[in-house]
């Protein structure tokens, strides 16, 4: 069941744990445009060092560099079929550019997975991440507080850009057991688990 599934939802609302486990279920990459910068900062490639103070700010990086680099990802071929993105779009513009990209590949967003978590308990998960796993976003109670308005002000809206383009949108509570909130989203996305 190939398709292309956005996992949207705001900093800490579980999309890098649920698209690790939903990706065999769904047979498609997982795509996560954090991921992909923090391993260029983690081998310092001129992009890692370009983007290493934005992402320590929790400030977004240019659309110009994160949009070549998606474009680039989905043109591979092992993303032919589908790709779950996960942290991309992050803004409206990036939306747009996203639908361009898949229309170039004859294909478009086929479902969109907003998972909702109260913001108590999204930065409650950020502060423990951040002592777990030393991730330098999640050590400052600023950026994480700035990150959360980063997502507020510019990529909620994309919510409202997927409705009015008729995507299927599926909102997901993301509380509870992680293997719940996985679920939750096969069931939305008519998947067995
Ligand atoms: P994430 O792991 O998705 O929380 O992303 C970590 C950081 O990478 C973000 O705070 C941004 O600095 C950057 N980033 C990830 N995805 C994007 C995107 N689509 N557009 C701009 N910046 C991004």
């Amino acid at each position: 069941m190939s398709r292309f599934v956005v996992l949207f939802g705001p900093p800490g609302c579980g999309k890098g744990t649920q698209a690790a486990r939903l990706k065999d279920a769904l047979g498609v990459p997982h795509i996560s445009t954090g991921d992909m910068f923090r391993d260029h900062k983690a081998r310092r490639t001129e992009l890692g060092q370009r983007v290493e103070a934005i992402l320590a700010a929790g400030q977004l990086v240019p659309d110009g560099v994160t949009n070549d680099m998606v474009r680039e990802r989905l043109g591979r071929d092992d993303a032919r079929k589908g790709a779950l993105l996960d942290g991309y779009p992050r803004n409206t513009d990036q939306a747009e550019v996203l639908d361009g990209i898949l229309r170039d590949l004859g294909r478009a967003v086929d479902d969109v997975v907003v998972i909702e978590v109260p913001r108590k308990e999204l930065i409650d998960r950020l502060v423990k991440r951040g002592k777990d796993s030393g991730r330098a976003d999640d050590q400052d109670p600023k950026v994480i507080e700035n990150r959360l308005e980063v997502y507020r002000a510019q990529s909620e809206p994309c919510i409202g850009y997927y409705e009015r383009t008729g995507k299927r949108l599926h909102r997901i509570a993301g509380v509870g057991a992680v293997d719940e909130v996985t679920g939750r989203i096969l069931g939305a996305l008519g998947v067995k688990g």
